[in-house]
């Protein structure tokens, strides 16, 4: 093992020049050497592609990457190819290939040449390219942005679904799956939709204690945007904003303000695109101003402020834009601006969509809402939602953030979390968030109806405070792991060990909540 180990770190070195491996890149190629399956969770920037490109290069055979887009996997395979002095290391496959091209790559990947061949979905269920790739050697597949695979993940994508019997027709190998999102449903889904159930799981923190993350009611939003980016003249940073017309819009007025500033969207010229983009990574523009379709795959290591003008449609969203900032470990500022009208747009734009579709968008938009109107610790509140435990107080970056740097006043709510943990407990574990504030303070619903909840001696227990108050126990109390989500139906929130414990001894300590911040900005606009 050890020979293998100094091997290992030879070939790192070999082919990218790197001294040592970054987090647990090094325990994960040896696993995934030795033939098992890999489910790997690392934060953008956590250094993923290595993870599949190191032994791809040294194994005998072809590795398929399986990765959504397009763009992407240009960028991959340049890189790629960029690494060794032989052309045709990493080819991409998919029907933008003339008959020639397409012969080339066949050829490569016979001969042995080709170590890496990136596949979009879609491309996969071609039948010329199922029956070639079946008759040669395939070393492993790798499944990048894994998540696509979940329609609870930001980016669902249904070709994604069918890649396990997919991948069961080419060949009987290792798959390593990858992603930078994973909240714990998503990562339930990936496993059980890829029969990777006995995968190892290799789970990095996706906290980034060098970011800052502050949210402010979205009150004259562009002023204040220009006077943030004002005061950080010459820094590189992103604007994002939901629209195409918000990005040109914004993005003109900014460089009317002085900033220099380019727009970038799906919609522009693809050469001007492409250009802004340059200009960008380039250091030539200082700010881009863009639609969710800017950043995968753009590393620029010195981002350092990412703003959100509008919030966008879920927590992962939202992390992963804010990861772009600060990738070298410098600075990054993340401001978003929020108004909670925005949300009802969005929840009205959910309201033509299928019912599955529909009713997973609201829960997603329900946890940025969540986010957005917190006063608890940010960083806790967003690495719960990706199944991470984090200390408000010692953890690592734990003051950055507004709510931490100038903590709100504590209330203790000790006696309402008892009465809250005793009425799920009698209720028998099997109610949402809504359902139950709608239980504790005395309001028939359908649900509420539907269980005779309203013979609950709990019922209405709580009418003398507001939903949001009970909104905000809920919220803090699973933060805090007294209650749980449950995975299966997600929303329904169930007792944790440490809500049983509470339920039958009593709390040990005081539980001390901040409440939520009212975003009522109806008035100052
Ligand atoms: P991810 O896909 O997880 O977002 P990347 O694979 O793009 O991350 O890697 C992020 C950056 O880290 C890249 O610039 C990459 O070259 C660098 N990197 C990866 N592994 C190492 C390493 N072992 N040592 C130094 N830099 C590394």
């Amino acid at each position: 093992m050890s020979a293998k180990k100094a091997n290992l770190s030879g070939e790192l070195k070999k082919y990218f020049g790197f001294s040592t491996f970054k987090g647990q890149q090094e325990k994960i190629i040896e696993n995934l050497l030795e033939g098992k399956d890999i489910f790997v969770l690392m934060p953008t920037g956590g250094g993923k592609s290595l993870c599949y490109q190191l032994p791809a290069l040294i194994s005998e055979g072809t590795a398929i990457v399986v990765s959504p887009l397009i763009a992407l996997m240009k960028n991959q395979v340049d890189a790629v190819n960029g690494l060794s002095s032989e052309d045709g290391v990493a080819h991409v496959l998919n029907s933008s290939l003339n008959k020639t091209q397409t012969k080339q790559v066949f050829d490569d990947i016979k001969s042995g040449k080709t170590k890496l061949l990136y596949v979009a979905p879609e491309s996969l269920i071609k039948e010329d390219y199922l029956e070639f790739l079946k008759d040669v050697k395939i070393s492993f597949v790798a499944i990048d942005e894994a998540h696509c695979i979940s329609e609870w993940g930001h980016d669902f994508r249904p070709e994604y679904r069918n890649l396990k019997s997919i991948i069961d027709k080419i060949a009987d190998v290792p798959v390593i799956a990858l992603t930078a999102t994973a909240t714990p449903k998503v990562q339930d889904d990936i496993q059980k939709t890829l029969g990777m159930s006995n995968a190892l799981v290799f789970k990095e923190s996706f906290n980034r204690p060098n970011l800052y993350y502050e949210v402010q009611p979205k009150v004259n939003v562009d002023k204040e945007i220009v006077r943030f980016i004002s005061q950080n003249k010459g820094k590189s940073g992103i604007v994002y904003c939901l629209s195409r017309r918000k990005v040109e819009e914004f993005a003109q007025l900014l460089q009317v303000n002085g900033i220099n500033a380019l727009p970038y969207h799906a919609g522009l010229d693809q050469k001007i695109r492409v250009a802004n983009q340059d200009k960008f990574l380039m250091e030539e523009a200082d700010v881009i101003v863009a639609t969710i379709a800017f950043g995968m795959g753009i590393d620029k290591p010195d981002v350092r402020f990412v703003i959100h003008y509008d919030f966008p449609k879920s927590l992962e969203s939202y992390y992963q834009e804010t990861g772009r900032a600060g990738r070298d470990g410098g600075e990054g500022h993340c401001l978003a601006f929020y108004d909670p009208k925005d949300i009802e747009k969005l929840e009205k734009f959910l309201a033509q969509k299928p019912v599955s579709e529909r009713e997973i968008g609201l829960q997603l938009l329900n946890e940025v809402v969540g986010y957005a109107e917190t006063s608890m610790s940010r960083r806790q509140y967003i690495l719960y939602y990706f199944g991470e435990n984090f200390d408000p107080i010692k953890g690592d970056g734990a003051k950055m953030c507004d709510n931490s740097s100038n903590p709100p006043k504590l209330k203790d709510a000790t006696g309402d979390l008892e009465k809250v943990l005793a009425l799920i407990n009698d209720t028998g574990e099997k109610f949402k968030s809504k359902d139950l504030i709608s239980v504790i303070v005395g309001k028939e619903n359908a649900v509420t109806k539907s269980y005779k909840l309203e013979q609950n001696s709990y019922f209405g227990f709580g009418k003398e405070k507001t939903e949001n108050h009970w909104k905000t126990i809920l919220r803090q109390a699973t933060v805090q792991n007294f209650l749980q989500k449950d995975i299966e139906t997600y929303g329904v929130l169930k007792m944790s060990e440490k809500g049983k414990q509470s339920l039958n001894n009593k709390l040990e300590q005081p539980f001390l909540i901040a409440e939520d911040r009212e975003f009522d900005l109806s008035q100052t606009k």
